[in-house]
């Protein structure tokens, strides 16, 4: 099981994004749908977790 660990920039939260292909580490601004805020929103990439 592969995600990215992300975090809200909107909200603060951090919740995971199962993905199984690894994402730019220097992409650092992610927009996507956050699931606390509702709306798509810029998240922070925190981590590449593989376990
Ligand atoms: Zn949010």
């Amino acid at each position: 099981m592969t995600y990215w660990k992300l975090q809200c920039k909107e909200c603060g939260k951090e919740w995971k994004l199962y993905i199984s292909f690894p994402l730019d580490k220097e992409f650092n601004s992610f927009y996507h749908y956050c699931p606390y805020c509702k709306r798509n929103t810029f998240h922070k990439i925190l981590n590449y977790v593989e376990e």
